[in-house]
């Protein structure tokens, strides 16, 4: 069955490493080509946006794609949008793969909110120095703050930034113990991530729990209306055998 997944996330490339070994499935993985040394997935990859919904759709076509697995990360919601799309006017089967997002535990500080804007609008008052670790795309929307701000991200954000900032560029995982050195070292007072989930990532919310550092959780953008969701690797690869 051949079956396009839609990556750049740790479950796409688990899906591909599972799907790419049986026989009976022809997988392809699709990059977005944001990242300038992505971790490639095995297999077949092609890299590169598709030219919005009409193109995805002709893709689709064009390649035979039987099934299509939505696995980008939370917060790429372009592209699952398109994905939902382009996969019902073929008719086509897919599934999107969404790790559940964090909660929230005894000790914690958080600020939800429901996206940038209002997470630059909630900084005010809590702090002076803040850990802004949303990835590269976003930054823009604090460009406007006075505050000072330590950045992290693979790649150097593009567009505005705040005036006062340190980029730091490096990729996790993080380790409890090099996030803690982070947050006391930069003295940091608030933190701002994206709800996305995983453990991989969790380590600074652990430190900032410790810390008693308050974050600025930025909820998810909601999957379009009646979206087949899988929380797991293996929920999805289930899913792709009974389509077979
Ligand atoms: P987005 O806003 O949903 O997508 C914008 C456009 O980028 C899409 O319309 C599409 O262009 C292209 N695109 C996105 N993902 C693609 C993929 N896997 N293959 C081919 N084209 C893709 O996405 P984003 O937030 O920029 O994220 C881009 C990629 O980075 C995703 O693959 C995602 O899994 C990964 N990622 C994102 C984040 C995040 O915080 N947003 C974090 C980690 C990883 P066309 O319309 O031209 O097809």
């Amino acid at each position: 069955m051949k079956t396009l997944i839609l990556g750049g996330t740790r479950e796409a490339r688990e899906l591909a490493d599972i799907a790419s070994g049986e026989r009976g499935f022809d997988i392809v993985s699709s990059l977005a080509g944001r990242v300038r040394e992505p971790v490639l997935p095995v297999g077949a990859v092609r890299v590169g946006g598709f030219g919005g919904v009409d193109g995805l759709r002709e893709w689709l076509s064009e390649n035979g794609i039987e099934a299509v697995v939505d696995a980008t990360h939370p917060f790429a919601g372009g592209i699952t949008a398109n994905a939902a799309a382009a996969a019902a006017a073929l008719g086509l089967p897919v599934l999107h793969v969404r790790r559940p997002g964090w909660t929230e535990r005894a000790g914690d500080h958080w600020i939800r909110v429901p996206d940038l804007a209002a997470a630059a609008k909630a900084l005010g008052g809590l702090g002076d120095r803040i850990f802004l670790t949303i990835g590269r795309q976003g930054v823009a929307a604090f460009a406007d703050s006075d505050a000072w701000f330590l950045i992290r991200a693979i790649d150097p954000p593009e567009g505005a930034m705040p005036a006062r900032h340190e980029l730091l560029l490096a990729r996790g995982p993080f380790s409890l113990e090099e996030e803690t050195e982070l947050l006391t070292e930069r003295r940091i007072e608030v933190m701002v991530t994206k709800d996305s989930g995983g453990a991989l990532t969790e380590a600074k919310l652990t430190a900032a729990r410790t810390l008693g550092v308050p974050v600025v959780m930025i909820d998810r953008p909601a999957l379009p209306a009646g979206a087949r969701r899988v929380g797991t690797v293996q929920a999805a690869w289930d899913w792709l055998r009974s389509q077979r």
